[in-house]
């Protein structure tokens, strides 16, 4: 019989939603998919050749659990420039990004503890957390996407333990500025709260700038950072990412890895060292992306029963339905009435029920007709409803 944690696990929409959309693909529709959580490009071919040329020299064994010392130490470089700060090689460990948050997640978690998350926010914090034994509270945010801070604070309780933060978010495109990271992290330090800041999507910004909020004083003792290659270098199938985690927990969360995945691919770790050195593929993704996104947002501000917010970072646009149609309902339609792909907004939290998010990593001439036919069927629905 299943244990009950295992039996209270929802799957994950955007997995599902992907297969489908494959399913749909194979059976030769013309199916258009603002689904995709992953850039559309290929690895770039320095990283392709980096790493299998390591390879064929023997680099397929075991790595040392918290993985290769030159990738570590790389990145506690990289880390220690961006936050002014001494970053120890001994605190990054080397693991898939999503690992990396159930590491995070489960080494402070005790059973009942709660972590406040945005709402609407990445799809797998809740589960990750309820898997730990958490109880996952949801904290709202502004009108333009970003935390209410106000409201965060008022939800702390002597239960809470954590506060996940991801900027910028997926799926609403926040970028956090200063003066919002500075409010944080004087909420995590006056309540003795751990701080998760999943920063996957650092490279992807189109204004505003990345700060990591482990750069704020005496946060490295609380605050926990996931990273990895799969949104800067088109890496999602290389499953390789990494964790900083505060020193009084590195340890622990290395013997964990030991026993549950060992250490991460080798050939992965070899394939982001490389990736750490390609400065140009992610500027020229960045660029690719903000044209994409003035491109939809210019298409879809013609629906009125759509409001937009212009995403500052990420692949992602998370409007809010004006008609009365629900995230799930006009998803279904879409689907069903014109091939189209998209996430319903409650996935990601309560708030997002009346809302759907459009991932715009798919090419040009796919998101050009994909946002006509958005923009037939809205155009369509109000052909209906005025005729009532
Ligand atoms: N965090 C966020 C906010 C994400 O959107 C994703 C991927 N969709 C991840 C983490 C997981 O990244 P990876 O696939 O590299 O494990």
């Amino acid at each position: 019989m299943v244990s009950s944690r295992f039996r209270n696990i929802t799957p994950s929409s955007t997995v599902s939603l992907n297969n489908l959309f494959n399913q749909m693909k194979k059976a030769g529709e013309d199916v258009i998919s603002f689904a995709a959580g992953e850039p559309d490009p290929t690895t770039p071919m320095d990283v392709l050749e980096y790493a299998f040329e390591r390879a064929k020299n023997g680099g397929t064994h075991y790595t040392p659990s918290s993985g290769i010392p030159e990738l570590r130490k790389e990145i506690s470089l990289k880390y220690s420039k961006m936050t002014n700060s001494d970053i120890k090689q001994e605190n990054v460990i080397i693991t898939p990004a999503k690992f990396a948050l159930n590491l995070a997640i489960g080494s402070v978690t005790e059973e009942g503890d709660e972590i406040l998350i945005q709402d609407p926010s990445f799809v797998s914090y809740h589960e990750m957390i309820k898997i730990a034994g958490g109880i996952p509270r949801y904290f709202p945010s502004l009108e333009d996407g970003s935390p209410n801070i106000e409201k965060l604070q008022e939800n702390v309780t002597s239960k809470t333990r954590m506060i996940i933060i991801n900027s910028p978010s997926n799926p609403n495109g926040w970028v956090a500025t200063d003066k919002q990271l500075r409010a944080i992290a004087d909420i995590a330090t006056d309540h003795d709260l751990y701080i998760l800041s999943d920063e996957i999507y650092e490279k992807i910004i189109f204004e505003g700038e990345h700060i990591s909020i482990l750069k704020y004083p005496g946060m490295s003792e609380r605050t926990f950072v996931v990273n990895g290659f799969s949104k800067s270098h088109a890496m999602t199938g290389w499953r390789i990412g990494y964790l900083i985690s505060p020193s009084s927990l590195s340890g622990y969360i290395d013997s964990y890895q030991q026993h549950t995945i060992t250490c991460a691919s080798s050939v992965s770790q070899y394939a982001a060292l490389r990736a750490l050195k390609n400065e140009d593929f992610p500027k020229h993704m960045n660029l690719m992306f903000k044209e994409r996104r003035d491109i939809l947002y210019d298409k879809l501000s013609r629906i009125e029963q759509l409001k937009l917010t212009k995403p500052k970072g990420t692949f992602y646009m998370f409007p809010r339905i004006l008609n009365g149609l629900t995230g799930e309902e006009l998803s279904d339609r879409l689907l069903k009435e014109k091939k189209i792909l998209v996430t319903p907004g409650s996935q990601f939290g309560p708030s997002g029920k009346n809302s759907i998010r459009l991932s715009f990593a798919l090419s040009k001439e796919d998101l050009l007709r994909g946002a006509e036919r958005i923009i037939e069927f809205f155009e369509s629905e109000k052909v209906i409803s005025s005729s009532f």
